[in-house]
């Protein structure tokens, strides 16, 4: 199966993910992680994304599908893929879209968690605070939550008129929400 989980930043795309991958084999491919890993590493590619990310705009479009496409067969081989921070715009599901049909695959399932924007700038805070992620801070978080209504967003209607989105309710515990989404993984799409 391959799942994209949606939603704005700190919505709790990336505990879920985790989640999923230790109950269901899955592989995660989060494009955030790969690029912190890319900055931490020191590479031409974490120069380049750097001040982007911190300032929290979207890095290009080319780059993220580039590392999507490296990744994408071995997940494939896998059993499948949980999308996390990607596609985040029109261009990349394209992408997306075209890099799996050559592997003969498809998105089977977009569940987008809901999380109203005061709960997501007290999450932000939380976790700026534990783990002092720089776009994490007020101004940078800001950015990504206008990007994400701006670019990401319009994702909604494009994964909807395919029939494969699902609504789940991002507000609970960790726990509730596993279990919605398990809910929302095993059932028809609604
Ligand atoms: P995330 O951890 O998913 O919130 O991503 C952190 C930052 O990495 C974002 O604010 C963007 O600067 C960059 N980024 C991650 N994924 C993408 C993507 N699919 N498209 C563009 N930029 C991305």
């Amino acid at each position: 199966m391959n799942l994209i989980l949606f939603g704005p930043p700190a919505a709790g795309k990336g505990t879920q993910a985790k989640r999923l991958v230790a109950d269901r084999g899955m592989v995660q491919l989060s494009t955030g992680d790969m690029l912190r890993e890319a900055i931490a590493s020191g590479s031409d590619l974490g120069r380049e994304c750097q001040a982007i990310m911190s300032r929290g705009d979207l890095v290009s479009d080319a780059i993220v599908i580039a590392l999507i496409e490296a990744r994408l067969k071995e997940a494939e081989d896998a059993g499948g893929a949980i999308f996390d921070g990607f596609p985040r715009t029109v261009a990349q599901a394209e992408a997306l879209d075209a890099m799996l049909a050559k592997l003969g695959k498809k998105i089977d399932r977009v569940v987008r968690l809901k999380v109203n924007d005061p709960a997501l700038l007290e999450r932000v805070a939380k976790r700026f605070a534990e783990q002092g992620r720089s776009d994490d801070n007020p101004d940078s978080f800001k950015v990504r939550l206008e990007a994400y209504n701006r670019n990401t967003a319009p994702l909604l209607p494009y994964y909807a008129d395919k029939g494969l989105l699902t609504e789940v309710d991002g507000m609970g515990t960790v726990e509730a929400v596993a279990v919605a989404i398990d809910g929302a993984l095993d059932g028809p799409v609604s």
